[in-house]
């Protein structure tokens, strides 16, 4: 495959019939297959191959979807781009030459090029609305406990929430259907009532009357002008079916990048742990290939072999993030960035409700910037962190938000994201099918 969509193209087939029956998916490679190779995108885990499903993987299959394969992501979810997988960088179908966002770029690009009906990613600060934004599909961030991420290989678990993309708000919302739902195995799962047995995919009516938009003016700063057009424009459109629109103020999210990046690398320094060598991930004799150097961590030295392992097994990227986790969470050093960010995190939530109690949903670009050309934004680690301004902050509030295509400039796809009340989905889903 040119694009470098898939990691492993493998046919799962699921029951003889169901709502999904003839429907193809594609699932990121961070979702627990039984029998089929999952591997974050990292070299630590080439070749791991899962004894059971995630939650969502048996809900497809009951749903009779057909899974096609274990699309591409950055290493372990760590990225914007796409580009941190050890298995190469993903092109993106709908802006060759460009990433297709990340880090559920995979899933993303398969819907786009037509290579999958639908897809799974995964969204911990913005990562299924960002590759939607880039591919020109929709995505949906489901709020915290809507969907079971029993069999999701944990990045920053208090953040992340499985999510669909299709090619339109009402093929997304069916796969939310599918999805969605208490799960014994996930405690912070919970049941959420369908209001008059109406399904998401029902609530895809594209009926905006009435509607009363918030646009956070904060969201707006220092975004590329012609994303800023094609959100207006798109706004127009949304005002010429009967929304409004006012412009609110959401001030913490000032601090929004810094208090996630603190607490998402805290959470993954310690969920990452598990990758020694001995639990689980590649063994550093076999990932040398020296055979004297490689005793083994029951008979060696555990620290040796622990450090060689991870050495080896993971990139720049995840190293970086350990390593600042874990000076995050370090005596002394506590209250001063992991308290500080929860903080920052119980004001983000505090700013969206008050938001929210004006506004029926918040609307602003997905991401400031078009997408990047390939290669372009690697070396700037910090570039790449920022232009999560505007998703990171939904992750935070625990909120459910969704990207729908709002048009594009200069030929590349530009993303309208729209933020929600805690399981306001179907608020969401019936704004966003105005549009697609
Ligand atoms: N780009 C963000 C990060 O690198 C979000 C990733 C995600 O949602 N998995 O952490």
């Amino acid at each position: 495959m040119s694009e470098n969509i898939f990691i492993t193209e493998e046919r799962i087939d699921g029951a003889d019939d169901g709502p999904l029956s003839g429907t193809t998916v594609a699932v990121k490679d961070n979702i627990s297959t039984a029998g089929v190779a999952t591997t974050c995108g990292s070299k630590m885990l080439e070749g791991y191959v899962p004894p059971y499903d995630a939650t969502v993987v048996s809900r497809l299959k009951e749903a009779g979807a057909t899974i096609v394969g274990k699309a591409n992501m950055d290493e372990f979810g760590m990225g914007s781009t796409t580009e941190t997988s050890y298995f190469g960088a993903t092109d993106n179908p709908a802006a060759p030459g460009h990433v297709p966002g990340g880090s559920s770029g995979g899933s993303a690009a398969a819907v786009a090029a037509g290579e999958a009906d639908l897809a799974l990613g995964s969204d911990t600060g913005g990562s299924v609305r960002c590759p939607a934004a880039f591919c020109g599909v929709v995505g949906i961030k489901p709020t915290y406990g809507l969907v079971s991420r029993y069999g999701l290989v944990a990045y920053a678990n208090s953040l992340e929430q499985i999510g669909p993309f299709a090619n339109t708000v009402e093929d997304a919302a069916t796969l939310l259907d599918v999805i969605a739902g208490d799960d014994e195995h996930d405690a912070t799962t919970r049941e959420v009532p369908l209001e008059g047995d109406e399904s998401y995919a029902d609530a895809a009516t594209g009926d905006v009357d009435g509607l009363q938009i918030g646009v956070p003016t904060e969201l707006l700063e220092g975004a590329d002008e012609g994303v800023v057009e094609t959100f207006w424009d798109a706004i127009a459109d949304l005002e010429d079916r009967g929304a409004e629109y006012h412009e609110v103020s959401l001030p913490s999210v000032e601090h929004a990048v810094e208090a996630y990046y603190v607490i998402a690398m805290s959470e993954a320094s310690s969920n990452l742990a598990r990758f020694d060598g001995v639990r689980y991930g590649l063994s550093a004799g076999e990932a040398s290939g020296d055979e004297s150097s490689g005793d083994s961590a029951a008979a060696g030295n555990w620290n040796e072999t622990f450090a060689r392992t991870r050495k080896e097994g993971f990139g720049d990227e995840v190293k970086r993030r350990i390593l600042l986790g874990t000076y995050a969470l370090s005596a002394g050093y506590h209250d001063k960035y992991y308290k500080k960010a929860q903080d920052a995190r119980a004001w983000v939530k505090q700013d969206f409700d008050e938001a929210l109690e004006e506004a029926d949903v918040l609307a602003s670009p997905t991401m400031p910037v078009p997408p990047f050309e390939l290669g372009e934004s690697l070396d700037d680690p910090l570039q790449m962190y920022l232009a999560d301004a505007n998703t990171v902050p939904v992750n935070l509030a625990d909120l459910p938000a969704i990207s729908v295509p709002a048009g594009e400039t200069d030929g590349l796809p530009v993303g309208l994201q729209l933020v929600g009340p805690a399981f306001g989905e179907k608020r969401l889903i019936r704004a966003a099918s105005a549009l697609a």
